[in-house]
């Protein structure tokens, strides 16, 4: 529309959000509609976090705060990712944001120019290449298949680079592949990352918490004192703690880094809600947390192989066993459909939201999320697979 920066003209809205959206709208309208599209869990937040934030706003801790995050929360950031994650930031370099959204989107603003590249393994979370584009940044893109488990290898990186690559973005566990990266590939990548000069790896692990089976979270920058020089962390309580609503992230790294980070964000949203903060201080210091959270990650490694196994069954459907988050990313290469026509089509005739690929770059795949009931999975399942053997 006339008018507009050049910024905006090209920006997409995020596909995840507005599927959801027609969901609801559906919903409201008195449609039976089964949403396996959303991002977030179904589970409330904890009650002991939810009583630390009323307990807060009780003793009217409501006014503006410093700009970085109340000290206690910085400080109880930094004490996680030393014991939990193996990383010694100092309280100083962390900075608690809005999200790991915004988290994303201060590093984009104070690493990236117009000219610089950052490298993005296909099949990415909608908004890196947003954040990147609007940064003035170029997004180089770099398929991944289904048969290398999604992951980014260290040839592909190394094939990557240019003497423009400023950022590698690494996404462990993955949204929207559910993709766990392993201790030796993580080896491999931070070989061929120690050999660029001035390489930073944006490591998003907001996800880290929800690894099933065998998988574990492993932090790149935990690998050696040179790669977490390069390693820089953006995480957030929304998945771990079913904590979406409350817009709550943080950063970690190189302290001039964070410091650029505080400063833009004290020009444009200041401090994330104070009283807020203060549930989120909750979560990583009650002894209450491990269990609440081990509670849902059993439920969700449940709903994980319920889900597998009904997609498995599709007729010309493939999909790897996601080893992470809450999604399962499988191709439907075979029926003949673009992401988007199967999506439209699955929504309209059989009333099942899913998030067509082609938001994440790959557009033979379909993203269902398993952060839902499972009498709403199972009854999504059999939907899909009436849906496909009408195909
Ligand atoms: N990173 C990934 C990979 C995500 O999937 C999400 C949310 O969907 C985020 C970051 C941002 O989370 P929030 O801004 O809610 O903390």
């Amino acid at each position: 529309a006339a008018g507009l920066s050049q910024r905006v003209a090209h920006l997409s809205p995020s596909a995840t959000l507005s599927i959801s959206a027609v969901a609801k709208a559906m919903q409201a309208e008195g449609l039976d509609v089964c949403s396996l599209s959303a991002g977030e869990p179904d589970f409330e937040t904890p009650e002991h976090i939810r009583a630390a934030a009323v307990r807060a706003l009780e003793e009217g801790k409501t006014r503006y705060g410093p700009a970085a995050g109340i000290p206690a929360l910085r400080q109880a950031v930094a004490d996680k990712l030393q014991q939990e994650n193996g990383l010694n930031f100092s309280r100083d370099q962390i900075l608690i944001s809005n999200g790991g959204k915004q988290t994303l989107f201060n590093l984009a603003m104070v690493l990236l120019d117009p000219g610089d590249e950052v490298i993005l393994p296909v099949p990415y979370w909608v908004s890196y290449p947003e954040i990147v584009t609007l940064a003035g940044a170029k997004v180089v893109r770099v398929p991944t298949e289904e048969a290398q488990g999604f992951k980014l290898t260290a040839a592909q990186l190394r094939q990557a680079l240019t003497p423009h690559t400023k950022v590698l973005i690494l996404n462990s566990p993955a949204n929207p592949t559910g993709a766990v990266y392993h201790r030796h590939e993580l080896e491999a990548l931070a070989e061929v990352i120690l050999s660029v000069p001035d390489l930073y790896v944006i490591c998003d692990e907001i996800y880290e918490k929800l690894v099933y089976g065998e998988a574990h979270h492993i932090s790149l920058g935990s690998l050696s004192p040179e790669v977490f020089q390069r390693t820089i962390l953006s995480s957030g309580f929304a998945k771990a703690y079913a904590m979406t609503g409350w817009r709550i992230g943080y950063l970690a790294g190189p302290k001039p880094i964070v410091d650029a980070a505080i400063n833009l964000q004290s020009h444009s949203t200041s401090n994330v809600c104070t009283f807020a903060q203060y549930g989120a201080l909750e979560a990583l210091t009650s002894p209450l947390s491990a269990a609440s959270i081990e509670k849902m990650r059993q439920e969700f490694s449940q709903r994980r192989d319920l889900m597998v196994q009904g997609i498995r069954a599709l007729p010309g459907v493939t999909c790897p066993q996601p080893e992470g988050a809450f999604y399962v990313f499988f191709n439907i290469r075979q029926t003949g459909l673009s992401s988007v026509e199967f999506c439209q089509r699955l929504l309209k005739e059989q009333q099942v939201a899913a998030v067509p690929g082609v938001a994440f770059g790959a557009d033979h795949c379909i993203r269902l999320s398993y952060a839902t009931d499972r009498a709403t999975i199972e009854k999504g399942l059999h939907r899909l697979h009436q849906f496909v053997c009408s195909l």
